[in-house]
């Protein structure tokens, strides 16, 4: 068996490349090349050869793979056991011919595929943001001197209270004011900015040194989640195989993004009651406080607790307790409007979120969930009618409170004295 880890092109090209099997082209190339011992020269004599060569079937290419300042190129003999390395630095491995674009995009696409891969697997939503991240960082390795950027609609609430330098989560009203980004959501296509007046328009501080932006649009369902956008900073042409890649991270952003939404519905329903969970509490009634305070709506906050549940689940039994927890979610719920928010927030205790109304409004509602409830009958097996009440306790944002901490306190305390009250009453901080 023959090895060689080739430093020494010269001796390379004149006695471990076969040159009877070349075509007459290469072999005038590695003669000329030979006769100048220029080293750059006979590095692209002998990576032309061996393109031939294993074009041809003499030769496999084993490995593509970059290591410090190297890259190396493994080759092995198809009828033979003659294996030999190309090595050669980074510089040299860039000023070889085009054809080594294909060695880039067939190391390149798999990081990217394993990226939209990995993604497949259930993120919890905080670490999407930073899994979204990692993925940006595949930009630069698709092609150098670029940066990437993200601007993501706020709705999608990735984020959270994490901050991460290249994404920017903005409404999509914002965004549309920009006719950069409406632009490439329109045309549902990707679009290159070259010209810096364009430029000035992103939303992401642009360095001095960055010369064109390419957007990629991330739509899916014809729902518009985002745009992509990446800064060069350099004057490489940009290749089909460059824009493929870097698309290709936009498909595995936007695979990351869809599966993390149906995550999302999957863990935000509770499973007795078929209505909200506190998960979807956590992550939505900041956004309806958020939405409240934009518009300066008023936004009512209703607890609600089932009184003297307890002594209802020891007389009857737990899964009985179980079949009256159901029914009243599913009447609040029936009664409330489309625009409500409705949640299970644990136990026997309910949280409704009322966007727009105010506080008449909102005890208004208060007290016809109450009175729908008090009517409600439970028939157990035995044929008893059980009378079921609630205990509500309400808030109003802005009046009672700045936050939704707040709004939960001040309902709370009203809830309490709903109880001491009596219960079956409704009480307004
Ligand atoms: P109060 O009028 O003061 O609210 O009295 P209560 O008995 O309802 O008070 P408390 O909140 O202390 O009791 C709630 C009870 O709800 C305790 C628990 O056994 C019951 N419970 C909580 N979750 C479930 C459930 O998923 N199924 C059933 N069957 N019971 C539950
Ligand atoms: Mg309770
Ligand atoms: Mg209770």
């Amino acid at each position: 068996m023959q090895r060689g880890f080739e430093k020494d092109y010269h001796e390379l090209l004149l006695s471990l490349i076969p040159r009877d099997l070349l075509s007459s082209v290469r072999l005038e190339g590695i003669i000329d090349a030979l006769a100048h011992n220029e080293r750059s020269t006979m590095i692209k004599e002998a990576y032309l050869s061996m393109e031939e060569l294993c074009a041809k079937g003499v030769f496999i290419k084993k490995g593509f793979r970059k290591s410090g300042a190297g890259v190396f190129f493994d080759y092995e003999g198809a009828g033979d056991q003659t294996r030999f390395t190309l090595e050669m630095t980074k510089i040299e491995w860039g000023q070889l011919p085009s054809e080594r674009m294909d060695d880039e995009r067939k190391e390149i696409v798999p990081g990217v595929i394993a990226g939209i891969i990995s993604s497949l697997s259930i993120n919890s939503a905080r670490s999407v943001g930073s899994k979204i991240s990692s993925m940006l960082s595949l930009s630069p390795r698709i092609v150098a001197n670029t940066k990437a950027f993200l601007i993501l609609d706020t709705r999608l609430n990735i984020l959270g209270t994490h901050s991460v330098t290249n994404i920017f989560e903005i409404s999509f009203d914002n965004i549309k004011k920009n006719q950069l980004y409406k632009k490439v959501l329109k045309n549902k296509a990707v679009i290159f900015v070259s010209e810096p007046l364009g430029m000035k328009k992103s939303f992401f501080e642009l360095s001095g040194d960055v010369k064109r932006l390419v957007l990629i649009p991330l739509i899916f369902s014809d729902r518009e989640i985002g745009v992509l956008e990446i800064h060069f900073s350099s004057d490489v042409e940009i290749s089909k195989n460059i824009l493929f890649n870097l698309y290709l991270v936009g498909e595995g952003i936007i695979r990351l993004l869809k599966n993390n939404i149906q995550l999302e519905q999957m863990v935000s329903v509770d499973k007795l009651t078929c209505v909200n969970n506190r998960n979807y509490y956590e992550t939505q009634v900041p956004l309806e406080l958020e939405r409240a305070s934009r518009d300066k709506k008023f936004l009512g906050f209703l607890i609600m607790d089932i009184d003297h549940f307890k002594e209802f689940n020891d007389k009857y039994g737990h899964d009985t307790g179980d079949e009256v927890l159901k029914l009243v979610a599913q009447t609040v719920k029936r009664h409330l409007r489309k625009i409500d928010l409705f949640i299970r927030f644990g136990g026997e205790e309910f949280i409704a979120v009322l966007p727009g109304a105010s506080k008449e409004a909102a005890m208004r509602t208060a007290e016809r969930l109450r009175n729908v409830i008090e009517n409600t009958e439970y028939k157990v097996e035995d044929g008893r009618e059980l009378s079921i009440t609630i205990s509500i306790g309400g808030s109003i944002f802005p009046l009672d409170a700045k936050n939704q901490s707040e709004l939960f306190r001040n309902a709370d305390k009203s809830l309490l004295k709903a109880k001491r009250n009596g219960r079956n009453k409704v009480v307004f901080f």
